[in-house]
């Protein structure tokens, strides 16, 4: 899907009659899945997968089923936000430090008139809190909730949780409210447009230089189901 289908998409989920769950995944994620069963299961199940990042796109693009373009998770919270704001879709935002998420709110409801938050909890729960959690997001009834915990955690809570989660589009947004908050930039739109910003992500923040290692695994994979494809069809 392009963007402005994933987000018509989610427009009339956000009314339907039950959770609508998607996943942005990018290359770590995907990767991931690989080994991670329950994951697998979540993104095998969400009702929308979208490439998070130009990884996935590249993929697509190898491996013969080329998605239109990236859809990130932080540009379709975006969309997602101010098209509720303008159709009066309550909005639950979950995930991020205390502080983060205060400033987040604050800086959404000055850019977004009209955007109605009818609850947020910050992302740094005991598990023996989540059903007191689930029973307040059920309470304020979003239709769009937002849920910022990092991947893998984001997917498995929505997944976990669909029969008990009050219907509504439910989606994974990494840290996209550090963002919100002005805490975290956005890489410029030329370094987006050029597939890099998981390289000016790692820049500006060495500390996710760890996790850039399954970007390599990720390509010797795609590039392994490419040949063993090549191989089948000869
Ligand atoms: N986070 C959270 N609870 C946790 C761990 C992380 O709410 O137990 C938040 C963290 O504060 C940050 C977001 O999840 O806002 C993860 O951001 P990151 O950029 O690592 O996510 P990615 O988009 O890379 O998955």
């Amino acid at each position: 899907m392009t963007m402005e289908e994933a987000l018509c998409t989610l427009r009339s989920a956000w009314n339907g009659p039950r959770v609508f769950h998607v996943v942005t995944a990018n290359a770590e994620m995907i990767h991931r899945s690989l080994a991670d069963r329950e994951l697998a299961e979540a993104m095998d199940k969400a009702e929308l997968v979208t490439a998070d990042g130009a990884g996935g796109v590249l993929a697509s693009r190898i491996l013969g089923c080329p998605l239109p373009e990236r859809v990130a998770g932080y540009d379709l919270a975006v969309k997602c936000l101010e098209q509720a704001a303008a159709e009066g879709v309550p909005v639950f935002l979950l995930g991020a430090r205390p502080e983060v998420l205060e400033e987040a709110k604050s800086n959404l409801q000055a850019q977004m008139p009209g955007l109605q938050i009818v609850g947020s909890h910050h992302g740094y729960f005991e598990q023996s809190d989540e059903m007191e959690l689930l029973h307040r997001i059920s309470s304020a009834g979003p239709g769009l909730l937002l849920v910022a915990l990092g991947a893998p955690a984001q997917e498995k809570f929505i997944f976990r949780h669909k029969k008990i989660l009050p219907p509504c589009a439910a989606i994974g947004v990494g840290g996209s409210f550090d963002v919100f908050a002005g805490r975290v930039k956005r890489a410029p739109r030329w370094i987006q447009r050029g597939g890099l910003e998981w390289l000016y992500r790692i820049c500006r923040n060495p500390s996710r230089l760890g996790r850039a290692r399954a970007l390599p695994l990720f390509l010797y994979e795609v590039l392994r189901q490419y040949l063993s494809a090549g191989e089948k069809r000869h």
